[in-house]
């Protein structure tokens, strides 16, 4: 029988996945493919912390092929001519694939589609990504949502998503093996290492995320709603980056999740208050399928007169966690070692960004891509948005996280500022959200010189809040461009 080939993308996994699912369906030989054209994915090649997460995933999933009887080819380049080229090597004649909802994907994958069709080839593409996709869910006027609550409330109405998908059994391998690249061979791995922090953080993979997965529900979950906002705690799941690469799929979560409702019932507030999350997730990809330009431009137009300031040296402390405010800068500390920022912090650190700083929110939105594990066109480009006030459901832009007050909200005992920033961690906890109103004599009996062991406040915050209203009220009207 002719093979059929798997092209993976950002399902890297052997659970749960429909276009593997219809290849073993096939009972044909089968060619599992990735294929590294970071050149297609428009203005968001993948940054540095996702290429080392992918690397480790790829790995994972070839593991995981193996003991199925398989293995993954690797090929990297202009994936229509590769896709064409494997198809004449090895006779192949279906491709499948999940589907994905970034604009430059959605056009590549649909321009292969039509040509790998013209030559008669059967291709399918499926849903792996999203527990209902973007164009399945609309409003009473049959357009796409922009506020949340009611595109929860219609989850809420809409039947349980379909059950998971088991993996299959084992994987029939084909006569004709292409020659593959090695994964060294992508170059994704940094030529120096400085991703000692994101090895003793994470386990990328099929097998880390299930692990994530079950720690989650068996320690944390019944006290999510109460832990979730505090960043010195594990108290969230911590799946985004095996949710992002597709290790894990939304279906087995919201049903694993009902399965331990149905378990315990005490469970019901912070199981749904964890799916809800779950589903913020759906509707930031809602929202990019609908509004692709939201990625780089606001989706209310008024904001494009906005008047953003440009400072590199602000932009550079803020980027390197040397803003003066500590948990913004434990944040930025945090996700430069990590990869991974706590999401109260995320808030926390792009207001202060936008809204202290006044500088572009796409300017926060690149240094997140290049450094989260987690980078996710849909995620950022909603989270960016919605902390600038010019989103869809957005913080009203005059609501203006004063970060001492966030801190002490959310770090009460400074737990998380210790750890992310040492030079302060001998300070009281009365002074640790804002060093500069410690006295001078008591500065030095902690060991804190502002200016030189830590920074000065960058901006002085009641002044900068007074000038982001100020510039805010410049923009009159609040449209939606559609
Ligand atoms: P949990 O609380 O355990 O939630 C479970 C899952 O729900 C998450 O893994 C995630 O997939 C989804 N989720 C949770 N909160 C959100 C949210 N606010 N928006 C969308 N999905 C959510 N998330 C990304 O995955 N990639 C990004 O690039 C990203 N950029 C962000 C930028 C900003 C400025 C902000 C404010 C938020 C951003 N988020 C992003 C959302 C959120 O911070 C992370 O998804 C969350 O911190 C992941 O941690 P967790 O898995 O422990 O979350």
């Amino acid at each position: 029988m002719n093979p059929s080939i798997v092209w993976f993308r950002q399902d890297l996994r052997l659970h749960d996945n429909p276009a593997l699912d219809a290849a073993v369906r096939q009972l044909g030989p089968i060619l599992p493919l990735f294929i590294w054209s970071p050149s297609e994915e428009g203005d968001w090649p993948p940054g540095e912390a996702s290429q080392w997460w992918l690397h480790q995933s790829l790995a994972a999933l070839d593991k995981e092929l193996q003991k199925k009887g398989s293995r993954l080819l690797v090929q990297k380049g202009d994936t229509a001519q590769i896709l064409k080229k494997l198809i004449k090597k090895t006779n192949a004649a279906a491709v499948f694939w999940n589907r994905r909802y970034e604009p430059a994907a959605v056009a590549r994958d649909a321009q292969i589609k039509c040509e790998l069709h013209s030559l008669k080839i059967d291709v399918e593409s499926f849903n792996a990504a999203m527990l209902y996709e973007p164009w399945e869910i609309a409003n009473k006027q049959n357009k796409p949502f922009l506020v949340f609550t009611p595109f929860w409330n219609y989850y809420l109405s809409l039947q349980n998503p379909l059950p998971p998908l088991p993996a299959p059994a084992k994987l029939p391998f084909p006569s004709t093996w292409p020659e593959s690249l090695s994964l060294g061979d992508l170059q994704l791995k940094p030529f120096i290492d400085w991703a000692a922090g994101f090895r003793e953080t994470w386990s990328p993979g099929w097998q880390g995320a299930e692990h994530a997965l079950a720690d989650f529900l068996n320690q944390r979950l019944y006290d999510y709603k109460a832990n979730r906002d505090l960043p010195d705690t594990i108290g969230t799941a911590r799946l985004s980056p095996h949710l992002h690469f597709g290790e894990i799929s939304p279906r087995h979560i919201w049903h694993a999740v009902q399965e331990r409702l149905r378990e315990e019932k005490r469970l019901s507030e912070p199981a749904w208050s964890f799916l809800r999350q779950l589903v913020w997730r759906e509707f930031a990809h809602h929202l990019l399928f609908h509004f692709p330009h939201t990625a780089t431009q606001p989706l209310r137009a008024d904001f494009e007169s906005f008047p953003w300031k440009n400072s590199q040296p602000q932009l550079r402390a803020w980027q390197k966690g040397r803003t003066g405010y500590p948990i913004v800068d434990a944040g930025m500390r945090e996700l430069w070692h990590t990869g991974w920022m706590h999401n109260r912090v995320r808030m926390i650190a792009a207001s202060f960004l936008v809204k202290d700083l006044l500088l572009p929110w796409q300017e926060g939105a690149r240094w997140f891509w290049d450094t989260l594990v987690d980078a996710d066109l849909a995620n950022n480009s909603m989270g960016w948005q919605w902390v600038a006030g010019c989103g869809a459901d957005a913080a009203p832009y005059f609501r203006i996280f004063n970060p001492v007050l966030q801190g002490e909200k959310f770090d009460p005992q400074g737990h998380y500022i210790r750890r992310w920033i040492p030079e302060l961690s001998q300070l009281p906890t009365k002074w640790i959200h804002k060093p500069w109103q410690c006295p001078l004599n008591e500065q030095r009996r902690y060991g804190l010189v502002l200016g030189e062991t830590y920074p000065e406040p960058t901006v002085d915050h009641s002044l900068a809040r007074d000038r982001a209203l100020t510039a805010f009220n410049q923009i009159k009207s609040r449209k939606i461009r559609e």
